[in-house]
């Protein structure tokens, strides 16, 4: 798949602080791609970088294969991380002052952020001043502004924070839509949790450096242990636990139940198949749970800090 962004080993220094150091990012076209790393990890350094709005010391960065130039900036949508719009204006006439600014006619504009305001049910806010409105309701303001202008490329910078629960999954959707139109995402967390069905591409950052890239996917197959989370409903939890123990790699588990099941997590060895271990269950109790430990984005990230300190 080719790249829509490639960043070849960005450095920036502040001072004596590094803030990025040789980092490179692959971004396919169509993708949704996580930046993630804990708060300081040099992510919104990076993001800056692509925007322009920062230089790197060193390093350099393509879009479509040209090295990025002040044009690019039109092709992409870029929500900060501090979002800051003017607080006195009013929200209907900012909205189309900054589309107008991004290359839209008024009219264009008018059209795309009435589709916009009424698909978020917000036509109401319109004449409401940005003062008037709470940080999430801002947000998505500033979210429509960011996308409005079709851009190909879309830079999110923490979307998530100042959302609750609801919104946040609100501006998840949309994301995934955006993708689905063929736009190319780019958004960056410090919760790594909450986000890893989003995105199909990663980069883990910590400590200004990339510790870890690549599909979701792949990164979770080369992590896994082939191990398997059971709950059996038997007789004798105890005497099913050490009869395991002695054939098989167990260890308790927790997970919640209504009913007094054995549970635990077995590690099968690379000969062994889980449809072996199912058969050699099936007649030693009810099975009620069998399935593989995937791990989350959050764990891989802890185990590859460290194993490289
Ligand atoms: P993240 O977005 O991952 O939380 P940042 O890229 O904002 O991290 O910051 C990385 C580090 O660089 C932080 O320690 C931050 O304090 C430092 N930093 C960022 N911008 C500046 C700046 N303009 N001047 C000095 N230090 C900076
Ligand atoms: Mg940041």
């Amino acid at each position: 798949m080719a790249n829509l962004l490639e960043v070849q080993q960005a450095t920036k220094q502040f001072g004596n602080f590094t803030a990025l150091q040789d980092v490179s990012i692959q971004v396919p076209k169509g993708s949704i791609f996580g930046l993630l790393g804990p708060n300081g990890a040099g992510k919104t350094t990076l993001i800056r970088i692509i925007n322009q709005i920062t230089l790197p010391d060193r390093g350099s960065v393509y879009l479509d294969n040209e090295p990025l130039k002040p044009q690019h900036i039109r092709d992409i949508g870029y929500l900060p991380e501090e979002r800051g719009l003017y607080k006195s204006m009013k929200v209907g006439e900012q909205a189309l002052y900054l589309a107008q600014l991004k290359g839209l006619s008024k009219a264009e504009a008018k059209e795309r952020l009435t589709y916009w305001f009424d698909k978020f049910d917000i036509s109401h806010w319109w004449n409401k001043k940005i003062q008037e409105l709470s940080k999430g309701m801002a947000q998505k303001v500033q979210f429509i502004v960011t996308v409005l202008h079709k851009p190909k490329l879309l830079i999110f910078d923490e979307p998530f924070s100042g959302f609750d629960p609801i919104n946040a999954n609100v501006i998840k959707d949309e994301i995934l839509q955006l993708r689905d139109e063929g736009a190319t995402v780019i958004f960056s967390t410090h919760r790594m949790e909450s986000v890893e069905e989003l995105c199909d591409h990663i980069a883990l950052i910590n400590k200004s450096k990339k510790i870890l890239e690549g599909k979701v996917t792949d990164i979770k197959r080369a992590y896994k242990s082939n191990t398997f989370e059971v709950g059996i409903l038997t007789e004798n939890n105890t005497d099913l636990y050490t009869t395991l123990q002695g054939k098989f790699d167990v260890t308790p588990a927790d997970f919640k139940t209504i009913d007094d099941q054995l549970k635990m997590k077995i590690t099968l060895d690379n000969n062994t198949s889980s449809n072996e271990l199912l058969q050699y269950l099936s007649d030693k109790g009810q099975i009620m749970r069998f399935n593989e430990v995937i791990p989350g984005v959050n764990e891989i990230f802890i185990k590859t800090i460290t194993e490289n300190e």
